[in-house]
């Protein structure tokens, strides 16, 4: 099948440029690939957002009608220590970054299904369900993706009911598969993308859904933490957003640089709700879904190369979150969106690349936003979170983001763990089942539908370099790091002293830490078969 423009990934980035394209032309064919199920299926988000992209995209819809119904209405920022909370006086002009005066609470899985809605309506072709496997190449020009193989026993033997993939052919092709996805690591590689940037920095953001008696639920109301359970040396927070019919979004965000490989974030967003900043919150309520996702925290600097013959990047695959506004979504629709323009052009003049995309971005005020914003993570990475406090003050509030320098990221996440015997292990308290819950139970809640006989997709390379650098240096972290519980560590039967990994892939969450924060990189995340993986609905 050949189409003007193929894309991957029915996200935020995805479905604008989709929209975009169509709005523009409505005679090209434009087919989107989706690997959930269901749109939306893998989203994982806060979410507030940003109304900005929308108006550009969407003038003549009213924001009732794209489910934006719960607009921002009281927020509050606390430094937490164990025991207290420190009220940060917000004023809106002395913090740009957290203000979400004009902002909207949302799910925003609810949001692209409404988005693909519109992009079905303008003609765009969507297959939710069909994982892009690969890419296809031919002459050094990306020429579409391969969707990956169904109906594959777990020894990679075709079953009764085998379908093998199919090459989808394009004239320029959009990645948006969000943070680190398995074709744009590939065609990062392959045109080599980051030739020019830093390393790219990732966070990961474990998110609950609680649904509240409606006389405790605050419409509106949102709050935002940092401090306790995190030491000062790490990068991250809590958020608790009262959105929707009684519902309470609550997540923990950490940067994937911490050094503590006995950390577990998981562990670190169950024991922030015991915090009373939080636990007040979900008084009378219940849980009803879990999810997590990795997001890019790396901004301006760690920006790739946008644009390659045969296609482009766009939203969190390329990396254009506002990290410290903790917003990817408005940012991640207008790089669809410019994105969008430039392969409009390409395509009128024949051209095999894309090559406006970055100078429409550069004039963008996407560009603007993420520039004044380049320093705000690197500055808390180098100093901390007490001395960066007072820099982010300098930097943001003073010289709105206009320093004459760039501070950089140096470091891959992979590379940031200390030896586990130097660091302290961290003994966290059992769940209680009503406020705070194991990793079973929370897997539970995020709908998984995985048949266990497919094709392992999580490929851990030599089980020696495991052996030596995973478990002897490090004693397993993939064991807590992953909020998916996918892997486990056991003594090892014939080998005294030494460990096996033990792998549960069907219990995936799709959320990519494991391939950031492995060690050796040598892990390879494989797309399962398509419609594989979470079904995120109530809320997330
Ligand atoms: C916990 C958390 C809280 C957040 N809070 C906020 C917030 O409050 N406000 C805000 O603005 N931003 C927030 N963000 C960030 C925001 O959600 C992201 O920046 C945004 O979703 C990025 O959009 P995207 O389209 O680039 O990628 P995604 O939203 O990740 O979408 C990518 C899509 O591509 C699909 N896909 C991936 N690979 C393939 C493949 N090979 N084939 C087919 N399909 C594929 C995925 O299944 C997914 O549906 C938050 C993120 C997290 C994790
Ligand atoms: S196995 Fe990897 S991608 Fe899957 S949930 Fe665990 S850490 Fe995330």
């Amino acid at each position: 099948m050949t189409f003007d423009v193929l894309i991957a990934g029915a996200g935020p980035a995805g479905l604008s440029a989709a929209i975009a394209l169509k709005k523009a032309d409505s005679s090209l064919s434009v087919c989107l690939i989706e690997k959930s199920a269901e749109i939306g299926g893998h989203i994982v988000s806060g979410a507030l957002i940003d109304p900005k992209a929308i108006k550009e995209l969407l003038p003549e819809y009213s924001f009732e009608d794209l489910g934006l119904t719960t607009p921002v209405s009281e927020e509050k920022l606390f430094f937490l220590t164990e025991k207290q909370k420190i009220a940060i006086p917000f004023v809106p002009f002395l913090l740009p970054s957290k203000n979400n005066h004009g902002n909207y609470a949302l799910s925003l899985s609810e949001f692209c299904k409404k988005l693909a809605e519109i992009a079905e309506e303008l003609g765009v072709e969507i297959y939710p369900g069909f994982a892009g496997a690969k890419l296809a190449f031919e002459n050094q020009k990306l020429v579409g993706i391969i969707t990956g193989d169904m109906g594959r026993d777990r020894h990679d033997a075709p079953k009764s009911d085998f379908m093998p993939g199919m090459l989808l052919r394009a004239k320029q092709t959009i990645l948006a598969e969000g943070a680190r996805g398995s074709l744009t690591t590939h065609a990062k590689r392959h045109f080599n993308l980051c030739r020019d940037s830093d390393p790219e920095t990732y966070g990961l953001g474990i998110k609950e859904v609680w649904e509240i008696p409606a006389e405790n639920h605050r419409p509106g109301f949102i709050q935002h933490s940092f401090g306790w359970p995190l030491d000062g040396k790490t990068y991250g927070g809590g958020f608790l957003y009262h959105f929707g019919k009684n519902l309470v979004s609550y997540g923990f965000v950490i940067a994937l640089d911490y050094k503590n490989p006995w950390l577990s974030p998981f562990e670190e967003m169950q024991r922030l709700k015991t915090h009373p900043a939080f636990s007040e919150h979900f008084k009378g309520g219940r849980r009803i879904a879990y999810g997590a996702r990795a997001l890019t925290e790396g901004g301006w600097q760690s920006l790739p190369k946008l644009s390659f013959p045969g296609g482009i990047l766009v939203g969190d695959c390329a990396g254009f979150l506002n990290v410290p506004r903790l917003k990817g979504i408005h940012t991640a629709m207008k790089s669809g969106m410019l994105g969008a323009e430039a392969i409009l052009e390409a395509l009128k003049n024949n051209a095999d690349q894309a090559t406006t995309f970055e100078e429409k971005f550069k004039n963008s005020w996407l560009a603007k936003e993420l520039y004044q914003a380049r320093n705000i993570r690197p500055a808390f990475a180098k100093l901390g979170t007490f001395l960066a406090s007072p820099y982010v003050f300098l930097d943001e509030t003073l010289f709105r983001g206009q320093l004459p320098w760039t501070l950089h990221h140096r470091e891959e996440d992979s590379d940031s763990f200390h030896n586990a015997d130097e660091m302290p292990e961290i003994i966290y308290p059992r769940p209680d089942n009503k406020l705070t819950f194991d990793r079973p139970s929370s897997v539970y809640l995020a709908n998984i539908s995985h048949d266990d006989n497919q094709p392992n997709h999580l490929l851990i390379g030599s089980t020696q370099t495991w052996e030596e650098r995973n478990w002897d240096q490090f004693k397993g972290p993939e064991t807590r790091f992953c909020p998916a519980g996918v892997y486990g560590a056991e003594p090892n039967p014939d080998k005294p002293g030494y460990h096996i990994l033990q792998i549960s892939p069907q219990n995936c969450l799709h959320c990519k830490t494991c391939v950031i924060k492995d060690v050796r990189q040598e892990l390879e995340w494989i797309p399962p078969e398509g419609g594989s993986g979470p079904n995120y609905g109530n809320g997330m």
